[in-house]
C-alpha cells in the first residue's frame, strides 16, 4: 500500500538516459532527464500565466553554495542565449554541487519558492513544507540523486555535467530543471565549456516542447474548473522519444553552430558534420540492441534508447531539410501542436505526409551513403549564424 501511494504521488512520467557526445572534446556526458509531475486531481489556479505562457523574467537559477559565482554567470548566459531564441517560459533551475549541507539549503530554497508562489497549503500541491521537502529530496530523482551524479562525475574526471533534466511541475505553472555539478564552466578553456552550453540548449528545448503541450484534462468552467495532469496524454502529445529527443539533439547542436558563427561561443575543432557522424555511428550501434523495435517505437526504457537521441537527431535533420527550413520545429511544428493539440495532425500539416509515410522513407534513406546523408545538415552563415541549406 505504501509503495502504491508513493508511486501515484510521485508519478515519474519518464526517465531518460542521454549519452551526449559533446563537440570539441572526446568525453561524453550522461544526462538523466526525469519528469516528475504528479497525476492527480488539481484545482485549476486560473493564474494569468501557466507553463505555456511567455513571461518577462528570464529563467531563475538557484545554485548550491559550493558552486562558484563565475559558474553562475556562465550558466545564466547560456540560458539567456537560448531563451532569447525560443522565448521565456516560467522556468526554475536548481544546480547541485557536491556538498550535502548545501544540498539541504538548496532544497529549502526550492520549498521557500513554492511557499512564496502559494503552492503550499492544505488544498495545494504540497500540504506543508515537509511534504515539499520530501518531494524534492525523494530517493529516486530528488536533489540527492543529482548530488550523487556530481560526485560520480568528479570521480571519473568528467569534463561536463553528467546529470540534468526537466523535472516536470507544470501543474504549478512552471518548469523545473535540475542540474548536477556543471564542471565544464570553470573557464573558457575548459574542455567541457561548450558541452555545458549545449546541454543548456538541449534541456531548454524540452521546456519549449512541453510549453507547447496541454496535458491537462479539465472539468467545469472558470474558477470552478478542475484539472488533472495526465502523464500519458503528455507522452502522446510529445509524439515519441525519437521526436522529443531527436529534435532536442538536432537543435542543441545546430543552435551551438549558430552561436559559433555569431561569435557568442568559441568555435570547437569538431564540425557539425562530425558531431552528426558520431551520432550516426552510435545510433547504429544502439539500434542493434533491439533489432525488433523500429526507431519510431523506441521508449526510454529500451536498451536501444540511445538511438532515439542519435538517429532521432538525423530524423529531425531529415524532416527539416525536406521542407527546406532548419527552424521548422519552432516555426511550424510546435506552434501547430499547441493549436491543434494533435500530434498526428501537426506532423501531417507541417511535413505534408503521415508519420508512417515518413518512416518508410527515412528507414531506407538512413542507410544511404554519407555524402548523400550529409545534404540534410544545415550550414550556419558567418556573422549572423543563420542556418540555411545548399540545395544543388
Ligand atoms: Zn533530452
Amino acid at each position: 500500500m505504501i509503495n502504491q501511494t508513493v508511486l501515484s504521488k510521485y508519478f515519474l512520467l519518464f526517465v531518460v538516459l542521454i549519452v551526449t557526445s559533446c563537440a570539441g572534446n572526446s568525453g561524453s556526458s550522461n544526462t538523466f532527464t526525469d519528469n516528475a509531475t504528479k497525476n492527480g486531481d488539481l484545482k485549476h489556479t486560473d493564474k494569468a500565466s501557466n507553463h505555456s505562457t511567455k513571461v518577462e523574467d528570464p529563467a531563475s537559477l538557484y545554485f548550491s553554495g559550493d558552486i562558484s559565482t563565475e559558474v553562475h554567470q556562465r550558466m545564466a548566459s547560456a540560458f539567456s542565449l537560448i531563451q532569447e531564441r525560443l522565448g521565456k517560459y516560467p522556468t526554475e533551475v536548481y544546480v547541485l554541487g557536491t556538498n550535502q549541507e548545501e544540498k539541504d539549503n538548496l532544497a529549502s530554497v526550492y520549498c521557500q519558492n513554492r511557499d512564496n508562489a502559494g503552492d503550499i497549503g492544505l488544498k495545494n500541491e504540497y500540504k506543508n513544507k515537509q511534504d515539499c521537502l520530501s518531494f524534492i529530496n525523494r530517493p529516486d530523482h530528488g536533489f540527492g540523486h543529482y548530488l550523487e551524479k556530481g560526485l560520480e562525475a568528479e570521480a571519473r574526471g568528467a569534463e561536463c555535467t553528467i546529470g540534468a533534466g526537466h523535472n516536470g511541475q507544470i501543474q504549478m505553472n512552471f518548469h523545473l530543471l535540475v542540474w548536477s555539478k556543471p564542471m565544464g564552466y570553470n573557464d573558457l578553456q575548459s574542455p567541457g565549456y561548450n558541452c555545458e552550453f549545449s546541454l543548456v540548449f538541449h534541456e531548454y528545448w524540452h521546456v519549449f516542447q512541453i510549453a507547447h503541450t496541454d496535458p491537462f484534462i479539465c472539468q467545469g468552467e472558470g474558477t470552478e474548473k478542475n484539472c488533472r495532469f495526465d502523464g500519458q496524454l503528455q507522452e502522446k502529445l510529445l509524439g515519441g522519444v525519437w521526436l522529443q529527443e531527436g529534435t532536442a539533439v538536432y537543435r542543441q547542436h545546430t543552435f551551438q553552430e549558430e552561436q559559433f558563427k555569431i561569435g557568442n561561443m568559441q568555435k570547437s575543432d569538431t564540425t557539425l558534420a562530425q558531431v552528426l557522424h558520431n551520432k550516426y555511428i552510435s545510433g547504429q550501434q544502439a539500434m542493434k540492441e533491439c533489432p525488433s523495435i523500429s526507431l519510431e517505437n523506441i521508449s526510454y526504457s529500451d536498451p536501444c534508447s540511445q538511438a532515439a537521441y542519435d538517429w532521432g537527431a538525423w530524423a529531425a535533420a531529415y524532416l527539416a531539410y525536406k521542407v527546406g527550413d532548419p527552424y521548422i520545429f519552432e516555426n511550424k511544428y510546435y506552434p501547430t501542436l499547441k493549436l491543434t493539440k494533435d500530434e498526428i495532425l501537426a506532423f501531417e500539416s507541417t511535413f505534408g505526409y503521415s508519420r508512417q509515410e515518413f518512416f518508410e522513407e527515412f528507414n531506407a534513406w538512413i542507410y544511404s551513403p554519407e555524402n548523400e546523408r550529409n545534404k540534410v545538415i544545415p550550414i550556419a552563415q558567418e556573422g549572423t549564424g543563420r542556418l540555411y541549406y545548399n540545395f544543388d
